[in-house]
C-alpha cells in the first residue's frame, strides 16, 4: 500500500535506522544489507511508489534526490574515486520496496554489467 511501506515506517521513526542525512525533503540511512562498503538509502519524504510514477510535479524533487547523494557522497569521502548511483523500479527493475528511493553505493570498484 502507498505510504505504508517499510521506508514509511522508518520516516515514522516506528522502525529504526541509522541516519546519514535528514532535513524537511529527504531522509538517508544505511541499508541494512549493504551491497558495498558504503551503502546508503536516500528517499524523499513524499511517498511516490516508483519512479515511474512520478510526474513532472516531481522535477524539482528528482533533481535534489540526486543532489542530495551527490554531497553525502562527498561528505563520505567518495567523490573523488567515485560512487554508483542506482534506482530500482518495479518487478523486472528488482525493486523491493515501493517508496522510491536511491541507493548510493561506493568504497568498491563497481562491474557492468549489473546482475
Ligand atoms: P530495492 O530493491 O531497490 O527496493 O531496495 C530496497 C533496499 O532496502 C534493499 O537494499 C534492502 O536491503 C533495503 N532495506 C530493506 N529493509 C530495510 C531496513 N529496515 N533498513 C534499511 N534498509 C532496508
Amino acid at each position: 500500500m502507498s505510504g505504508d511501506t517499510i521506508f514509511d515506517k522508518i520516516l515514522r521513526g516506528e522502525i529504526p535506522s541509522k541516519e546519514i542525512y535528514s532535513d524537511a525533503e529527504y531522509y538517508a540511512f544505511a541499508d541494512i544489507r549493504p551491497q558495498a562498503p558504503t551503502h546508503v538509502l536516500i528517499i524523499p519524504r513524499k511517498p511516490i511508489p516508483k519512479v515511474s510514477d512520478a510526474t513532472d510535479a516531481d522535477r524539482m524533487l528528482l533533481g535534489g534526490l540526486i543532489l542530495r547523494a551527490n554531497e553525502i557522497a562527498k561528505q563520505l569521502g567518495l567523490a573523488e574515486e567515485g560512487y554508483r548511483l542506482v534506482i530500482n523500479c518495479g518487478h523486472h527493475g528488482g525493486q523491493e520496496v515501493y517508496h522510491l528511493h536511491l541507493h548510493l553505493l561506493g568504497g568498491r570498484q563497481m562491474s557492468w554489467p549489473p546482475g
